[in-house]
């Protein structure tokens, strides 16, 4: 059955400007995606049969998308900020990581995890886990439970790392096997829309694969046609190291490009603060999306990510908060580090015209939702991923939708979020705690 939502609705269609439509209507079908939105309840068409629900004086926007995040990582959120990229992964997180071995464990810190993307409005992720397939597959049926949208990547690694969080290309590969068998299950109970929760071909970063593995991720991505995630000329020792261990390449996109894992099939590059000329050039060629993680890119000291200069270059670019080199996992916090970011490159270089509201939100919204299919606007055949924000606590004068949006963004958190949904679903609160 259709339904209607009536609230003050703000999207973004395109990145230069909000649409904002006081006391807005907007109708979603029983597949859970908007079949219209205008003003008028009328302009909807026949909507006599649906149910109308009325938000009042309430915002309704599009729900966040985080598309670069470790979950197994949540346990060092906001501590270790102390060294920048490869001592810190040695130092901090090999060994937070080797721990999700243990299902235990694992099952404990990945509710919270995702017990916490939903507090903070964010439906869909890109997520990287660990090497381990059984508490990657946990991780996927908790997002499953909780009705929410993620990509989630068993991590291949096999170089550069300790023994506990190395694993053999066979084993990788049997890996994904068995997250595939899962999805197959899936696709049998719904075929109508692609499945909310599927594995996403994931090798940590260059300098963590051997030739091998990389090929056999490539491979992978291209037999079952799966996206991939991974890191890209994030800090400057790692371009170095790049550069050494792939001499035939000409740069660190061309080593994924060579290996069938930069944009054959869909693909997000968490970081690219040091991407430039011909790797900027592929990236374009190839549709790769850039997750630009801001805080993780000041917090270990690795730059300023020229995010002007990939939009100006039609490139996608998407947010992610990179728990826990990033400290913050609420995605409209990171739209306000992401405008601050691009006012320190506007200093360093006026061609590069910081972002606007509508272009951080934009960024969040239906530029990362491309990522996940069509998600990210109220535009029809959009899936209906909202938030509803009770501002009333924020919202002490008279000020307009778009000024009580901004005021939400930068001073909001997920305490004015009052109802959640994903894919036309209502999301409630995932459970912590195991009985
Ligand atoms: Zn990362």
């Amino acid at each position: 059955m259709t339904k209607v939502y009536k609230a003050h609705i703000l999207y973004t269609k395109e990145q230069s400007r909000f649409e904002v439509l006081e006391n807005g209507y907007v109708a979603v079908d029983a597949n859970g995606c908007v079949s219209g939105v205008a003003t008028d309840i009328a302009a909807l068409g026949d909507t006599k049969d649906a149910e109308v629900i009325d938000f009042g004086d309430r915002l309704l926007i599009p729900a966040m998308n985080d598309v670069h995040v470790h979950a197994p990582q949540y346990r060092n959120q906001g501590i270790a900020m102390d060294l920048e990229l490869l001592p810190w992964l040695q130092s901090y997180t090999f060994p937070e990581e080797m721990k999700f071995a243990d299902q235990t464990y694992a099952e404990r810190m990945y509710r919270l995890f995702v017990h916490d993307l939903w507090r903070f409005g964010t439906m869909r992720a890109s997520v990287f886990a660990t090497i381990h397939t059984e508490s990657t597959r946990r991780l996927m049926q908790l997002f499953e439970e909780a009705g929410m949208g993620a990509l989630v990547g068993k991590v291949a690694m096999n170089r550069n790392c300790p023994e506990g969080l190395s694993e053999s290309v066979d084993n990788m590969i049997a890996g994904y096997k068995t997250l595939m068998m899962d999805e197959g299950k899936r696709k049998m109970e719904n075929d109508a829309l692609p499945q909310l929760v599927r594995p996403i071909i994931t090798p940590r970063f260059i300098p963590s694969c051997t030739p091998e593995m990389l090929c056999a991720c490539g491979e992978i991505a291209k037999k079952y046609q799966l996206p991939v995630q991974s890191h890209l000329s994030e800090n400057r020792d790692e371009i170095a190291m790049v550069a050494e261990l792939e001499p035939d390449s000409s740069g660190y996109g061309d080593a994924y490009y060579r290996y069938g894992l930069f944009g054959q099939t869909p693909t997000v590059m968490a970081h690219c603060v040091w991407t430039e000329g011909e790797e900027l050039e592929l990236m374009k060629r190839q549709g790769v999306m850039v997750a630009h993680c801001p805080t993780s890119n000041l917090n270990i000291a690795s730059g300023l990510a020229p995010i002007r200069t990939f939009l100006d270059a039609g490139i996608q670019v998407g947010l992610g908060s990179d728990i826990s080199g990033g400290h913050d996992l609420n995605i409209f916090r990171m739209m306000v580090y992401a405008i601050q970011v691009s006012k320190m490159c506007y200093q360093q270089n006026h061609d590069r015209k910081f972002l606007s509201l509508s272009e951080a939100f934009w960024i969040a919204t239906k530029s990362a939702g491309r990522f996940f299919g069509r998600v990210g606007s109220f535009e029809p055949g959009y899936e209906f991923d909202a938030l509803v924000i009770d501002d009333s606590g924020l919202n002490h004068d008279h000020y307009s939708l778009l000024h009580r949006l901004e005021r939400y963004i930068y001073l909001g958190d997920d305490r004015q979020i009052v109802h959640r949904f994903c894919r036309g679903k209502e999301i409630t609160e995932p459970k912590i705690h195991i009985k």
